[in-house]
């Protein structure tokens, strides 16, 4: 299938064959019609799958079919969990109306809101923001959101994980009732469809994969190996392998402190990214990993989450996720776009519980080895690290007093390690 017979007009298709894109992805093909239809979209996808240019490319014809108003008030808000997310889509939303007579503005917490607030001022057709930082600006009075016409809903899952469901609900409550709506989320738990429900007007249901497919065409291997030995093997690992592009998982902001520190002295160029680094660092860490000046990102779930890597040839978890659906994800950043990738996990004998929960899962076991040197010892106990003594990290919140890295309210300990569908 071309983009030619989605029935995007002239100034997208430009845009489109600017970017290089030769055929629509396919949740692009699913979603692109029945949101130019005007239909509200419920889509499964995550990161990777084109999903931005899915809902960004129709939300820009319809906006640009409609009329300028003189105010510019802003008629079309995406929702997304992190700063990072919100960038990404605002660079997108940038590069797809390039060819368009419409603006559009990007606001997140961490920073200065003033030069948010000045562009907001000029007038902004297309608004990209995170939860906290729309609110607070709407509750200052800087921003209204009463002529919204189209409301997108992006990793709706990670919303809930990182606890702006409440944030969501006071968001609808400031747009019309009357309006178009698409959520995306990777995962399709209770509590998304119970969202759904609450927000969208018979949806039209959209898939880009099937059920685990993600995770079938990654090659995945675990290495058992001794706890206090994971920074040299991974050193090792690294060093030995050539490898120049590597995102390192660890389950705490301190972990990933600690290791990129190490790496770093065992001669390693690393930078952490998780939640209590400032915007500045984290956007300078990013582009410094996608422009190869860093070799490694240590990164922490929630940070890592929906970052646009593409080609990333390896993901290595240093430390293998608590909550199962997180090593999906994190495993989910190698297979881009058809290239191969690997995904790596060093697992020590206190993370047993955590590996055969993952696997249940997604319903395979993983190839495992040991490599000589690094092996557990036999005797060491496969008791579970305490969950309560573990934090998530990431950078959820976007501004303000309130704390960035808030616990889960749907997260580890409540959710149920059944079969999703991705
Ligand atoms: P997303 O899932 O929206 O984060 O997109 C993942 C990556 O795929 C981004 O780097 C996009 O620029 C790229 N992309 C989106 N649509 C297409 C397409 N039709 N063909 C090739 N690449 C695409």
């Amino acid at each position: 299938m071309s983009f030619n017979s989605l029935g995007l007009s002239e100034a997208l298709l430009r845009a489109i064959n600017k970017k290089g894109y030769s055929s629509p992805s396919p949740i692009q093909e699913k979603a692109i019609p029945p949101i130019l239809e005007g239909r509200d979209v419920l889509a499964s996808a995550q990161t990777g799958t084109g999903k931005t240019a899915g809902f960004t490319l129709p939300l820009l014809q319809i906006l640009s079919q409609g009329a300028i108003q003189r105010r510019r008030p802003v008629r079309a808000l995406i929702l997304t969990p992190t700063r990072e997310l919100a960038a990404q889509i605002f660079d997108n939303v940038k590069d797809y109306s390039s060819f368009l007579d419409l603006k559009s503005a990007v606001i997140f917490g961490g920073v200065n809101q003033n030069p948010q607030v000045s562009k907001l001022r000029q007038g902004v057709d297309v608004l990209v923001a995170t939860p906290g930082r729309l609110l607070d600006l709407c509750n200052q009075g800087l921003l209204s959101l009463n002529k919204v016409e189209l409301f997108v809903l992006d990793e709706a899952d990670r919303m809930l994980d990182m606890g702006f469901v409440r944030d969501i609900e006071k968001v609808i409550k400031l747009i019309p009732a009357k309006r178009q709506n698409l959520m995306f989320s990777a995962t399709f738990s209770k509590e998304i469809k119970k969202l759904a429900h609450g927000i969208l007007n018979h949806p039209v249901m959209v898939e880009a994969t099937p059920e685990n497919t993600t995770v079938e065409v990654i090659k995945q291997k675990v290495i058992r190996v001794d706890k206090a030995k994971k920074t040299e093997l991974i050193i090792k690992l690294i060093t030995e392998g050539k490898w120049k592009q590597v995102l390192v998982f660890t389950r705490t902001k301190h972990g990933a402190n600690n290791l990129t520190k190490k790496m770093m002295a065992g001669g390693i160029t690393a930078a952490a990214i998780h939640g209590n680094k400032s915007q500045g660092a984290r956007t300078k860490a990013l582009s410094g990993f996608k422009d190869g000046s860093i070799r490694v990102m240590v990164a922490t779930d929630i940070a890592a989450r929906g970052l646009d890597i593409p080609l990333l040839p390896h993901v290595i978890n240093f430390e293998i996720p608590n909550i199962p659906e997180d090593y999906v994800h994190r495993i989910g950043r190698t297979g881009r776009a058809g290239a191969s990738g690997e995904a790596m996990s060093l697992v020590s004998p206190d993370e047993t519980t955590f590996l055969r929960d993952i696997q249940k899962l997604i319903g395979m076991t993983i190839p495992s080895e040991l490599l000589e040197g690094f092996e557990p010892d036999p005797n060491a106990s496969t008791e579970p690290i305490k969950r309560q003594q573990q934090s998530r990290s990431g950078s959820g919140r976007s501004g303000g007093k309130r704390n960035s890295d808030r616990a889960p309210k749907n997260g580890s300990e409540k959710r149920k390690t059944k079969k999703r569908r991705y």
